[in-house]
């Protein structure tokens, strides 16, 4: 055992896994998978509390979920990090049976569960505790630090917040990386490669695709992008709404206001629809769903087959085609530069996105990875490298998913990094003052790939007060924009001319 075991989370939408190294095996790291309950390696990201007032995590929550849909969180990741008059939150309100609502601020999200409200930070906060005490439990010493992974779609505020969710609970996040370079770790990691990979990451609740090269120890992602909003949930709530359609054309009930047998058809809907993965037809029999108004029983009775299915999340599927070739072509590679593409992510287990990738790179993908685990082997083997008795060292150079700029007084976004720019990153820009003795630059600073910038998300307001006296446009002030090798940014400003630097705060606020 190690002095300090940092431990590699995969915190995913829907299941959550931990892994650690122990020690080493034929000269490479040995990395082992932190086993739940039973000999699974992955735990529900689901919280609920149940009507005595008990916090269930895992599988606990999972299990009484349908009897419970109300005060069972789940997806929460989707959240995390989200102003409350994101689009995002809206959509999420439509499909999710908890409470979702702004905070009195109107600047973040809260859930309402059991009668009371939290924080999604808090959320995510108690299933990083949950995962941080099985692993306790099972290396037999306390956890303190973590390598966390993040999906790379994901915004400055949204790493923050993921960071946040640890601090609450005393778990140290000491480095955020990004999903698919964490499975490209795990797949590259003590191989001496030279190669280029697509890593196509399609879980739960996010999509993400990163070309990366690999250069023995050195990880470059070359470019990366994603959709925070499409993932294995989306292809549940497409089979979803035909079960509900189909129902409602043939007895004119409609199902979608009963949660208890809202939760019934969800279930059965990922069942099917994983099992669709193997077989060609699957029955979708769910006894006693309703009653008619004359109080007979009503069943579903219905049948899936794969062809089905396929159209039915035909339409998620180009989405996740068209945004790999754009990350392609961002990289600057064609299909042919590619040595494997990596399969991530439950739902890359459909057999038809296998075979849109097999065609469109014309060879099939890697079986290299385990899509569930290999995010976590990538975080466990990044927490190695970080710990005080390694000699694994590994170098990660990562980007940015989306473009972070500032808000010119037109309401267009001036770009200060684009997206795919490689972090760490520094930039400065030089303004001047636009009043007389004014004393305060107040900057807007929006992430996004939009050009007018409050269609992207808001990271801050940054006020840069203490500004030296002087007629307009004579005082100049030199603002340093710092995104570090996790994504996040910091903000600092100095007037050039005197070396002073100035006072900055920040104020996160959707305007
Ligand atoms: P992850 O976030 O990687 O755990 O992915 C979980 C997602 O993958 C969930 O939406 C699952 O329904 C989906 N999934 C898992 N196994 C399969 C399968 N055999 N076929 C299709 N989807 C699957």
């Amino acid at each position: 055992m190690t002095k300090e075991t940092i431990i590699g989370i995969d915190l995913g939408t829907t299941n959550s896994c931990a892994a650690y190294v122990d020690g080493y095996k034929d000269g490479n790291p040995n990395v082992r998978l932190i086993p739940y309950k039973g000999g699974d390696y992955t735990i529900p990201s689901i919280f609920a509390v149940d009507d005595k007032g008990n916090e269930l995590i895992g599988y606990e929550a999972k299990r009484q979920w349908q009897l419970n849909a109300r005060n069972t969180i789940y997806g929460a990741k989707r959240l995390v990090g989200r102003t409350a008059t994101s689009d995002i939150v809206e959509t999420m309100k439509r499909v999710v049976q908890y409470g979702v609502k702004p905070s009195a601020d109107n600047k973040e999200v809260l859930i309402e569960v059991a009668k009371r409200e939290m924080s999604l930070q808090e959320v995510s906060a108690r299933i990083l505790n949950k995962i941080r005490d099985v692993a306790s439990n099972h290396l037999r010493t306390p956890i303190h630090k973590a390598v966390v992974t993040v999906p790379a779609y994901f915004s400055d505020r949204q790493r923050q917040s993921v960071k946040e969710a640890g601090k609450l609970v005393g778990l140290e996040v000491v480095r955020i990386i990004n999903e698919p370079t964490s499975a490209a770790l795990a797949y590259g990691v003590g191989k001496h490669l030279n190669q280029k990979v697509c890593i196509f990451d399609l879980g739960g609740g996010t999509f993400d695709v990163s070309v990366i090269e690999i250069r023995d120890q050195v990880f470059e992602v070359k470019a990366t992008g994603g959709d925070i909003f499409l993932g294995g949930i989306d292809f549940d709530n497409a089979m979803i709404h035909y079960v509900l359609r189909e129902f409602q054309t043939k007895t004119g009930i409609d199902l979608s206001t009963d949660p208890v047998a809202m939760q019934r058809i969800k279930d059965l809907a990922e069942r099917t629809k994983m099992d669709l993965s193997s077989r060609e037809e699957a029955p979708f029999n769910i006894p006693f769903i309703t009653m008619t108004p004359q109080g007979q029983p009503l069943n579903i009775e219905m049948k899936f087959s794969r062809k089905l299915l396929e159209q039915l999340t035909g339409e998620l599927i180009e989405r996740t085609l068209k945004i790999l070739q754009k990350v392609l072509h961002d990289s600057g590679l064609s299909t042919h530069d590619i040595d494997e593409v990596m399969l991530v992510g439950g739902q890359t287990r459909m057999p038809i996105v296998q075979d849109k990738l097999t065609k469109y790179f014309g060879k099939p993908p890697s079986k290299g990875v385990h899509p569930d685990e290999a995010v976590a082997i990538g975080a466990a083997l990044y927490a190695f490298s970080l710990q005080d008795d390694t000699n694994l060292k590994l170098q990660l150079l990562d980007v940015i998913p989306m473009a972070i700029g500032l808000e010119k007084a037109d309401g267009n976004l001036h770009i200060v990094f684009p997206r795919n720019a490689p972090i760490p990153n520094a930039k400065q820009i030089i303004g001047t003052t636009s009043a007389d003795n004014q004393a305060e630059l107040i900057m807007r600073i929006w992430q996004g790939d939009h050009e007018v910038a409050d269609k992207n998300e808001q990271l801050g307001e940054f006020t840069f007060s203490g500004i030296r006296q002087g007629p307009s446009g004579a005082v100049r002030v030199e603002i340093t924009f710092d995104v570090n090798v996790e994504g996040i940014l910091t903000m600092r400003a100095q007037d050039p001319d005197t070396k002073n630097e100035l006072t900055t705060t920040v104020r996160v606020t959707q305007s």
